[in-house]
């Protein structure tokens, strides 16, 4: 069976002209799945009666079921372990903000790039996952909580290792026929596939990119991430300066600050010989600590300390907000658990 939620207007039409559908068919069943949301058949009234029993037989919807719910008690956010039509698990957070609501998505179930210091990518990649499952995400987060404003792309997996699905999923939700969410405020971030970037720049879908840095160094960057065999540093910035150039979005370099490791005097002159001068910004992430990998999260005073001397060295740096605190669990963690 076809999952029509998979599907872009184009497509749709394609799929319905071989069934003789006219038209403007596949548009009202677009409408109803990204506008009113419907995930049944046998609710989209406005079809005839015989097209939606036909539709039941040849196409399915696929959705998403909560297995887990995580709230927070010191602010809105929830953490989500998401079932899968084949009973894999992801996970998605909803963060609440005054005046903006964001959802944290998964792309893949587990990952492959091997970080040592991520808990997504400790039990390898079982499979991408599928536009529609990442658009079921979003839609189901909103169902219970309204409607969002932001999507970072910063979840269980690689985004720019499922690349094609990926395309589909923000070529679908930002149909202005459809979710119409503006391409502005979605947010990629990837450890760093530079041919990849460039891929996404052509692309012309101009969503802002974060690029997983953390360590200003070569050597130091390949023992903690293998994907820096692969790439270079100085490959990345040249991807993310051709993003820049093509989408004219700033991008954002995360770091990862592990006290001791990636904080010294050394890379701060690191940083500021790779990124001084360049209409960048850095965010700075506390480490979430995890069982695999032996160190602490950083004091608060470690992470001011630190962005005090990257900012007297010319760099723009802030740390990033926590949410959910209390929700003792980074990306990967809490269905790492439930699988325990
Ligand atoms: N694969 C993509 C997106 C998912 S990870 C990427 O690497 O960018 C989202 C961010 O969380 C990345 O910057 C990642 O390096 C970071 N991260 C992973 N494990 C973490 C941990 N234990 N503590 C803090 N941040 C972590």
């Amino acid at each position: 069976m076809i999952s029509i939620n998979d599907k872009t207007i184009a497509e749709i039409e394609d799929l319905f002209k071989e069934k003789s559908y006219q038209k403007f068919r596949a548009k009202q069943v677009f409408r109803a799945i990204h506008v009113n949301r419907i995930n049944d058949f046998d609710d989209m009234t406005d079809l005839p009666l015989k097209m939606r029993e036909e539709l039941k037989n040849d196409f399915k919807i696929d959705r998403l079921d909560v297995l887990k719910t995580f709230e927070s008690k010191v602010d809105q956010t929830k953490k989500y372990l998401l079932q899968l039509a084949d009973k894999n698990i992801v996970e998605a957070v909803y963060m609440a903000y005054k005046d903006r609501a964001t959802i944290c998505i998964s792309s893949q179930v587990g990952c492959r790039m091997g970080c040592t210091f991520c808990a997504s990518t400790k039990n390898g990649m079982v499979r991408n996952m599928t536009a529609s499952e990442l658009i079921e995400e979003v839609y189901l987060v909103e169902r219970l909580n309204g409607p969002i404003s932001n999507i970072v792309i910063m979840g269980i997996g690689e985004p720019l290792d499922n690349f094609t699905n990926i395309k589909k999923f923000i070529e679908i939700i930002t149909d202005p026929k459809g979710r119409n969410l503006s391409h502005r405020s979605i947010t990629l971030s990837t450890s760093g596939l530079a041919t990849k970037i460039k891929e996404l720049a052509d692309t012309g879908l101009d969503v802002n990119l974060a690029l997983s840095l953390h360590y200003a160094d070569n050597q130091k960057r390949a023992v903690y991430m293998p994907v820096a065999n692969r790439y270079s540093i100085e490959d990345l910035i040249e991807a993310t300066d051709y993003y820049f150039d093509k989408t004219g979005r700033r991008v954002s370099f995360e770091y990862v600050v592990i006290d001791g490791v990636n904080n010294l005097n050394e890379d701060v002159e690191n940083l500021h010989d790779l990124l001084f001068g360049k209409n960048v910004h850095i965010n700075l992430i506390p480490l979430n600590p995890i069982e695999e990998f032996d160190h602490k999260k950083p004091a608060s005073k470690v992470l001011e300390d630190f962005r005090q001397r990257l900012t007297k060295r010319g760099l723009n740096a802030t740390i990033r907000r926590s949410m959910g605190s209390d929700i003792d669990a980074s990306c990967g963690q809490l269905r790492n658990n439930y699988a325990r």
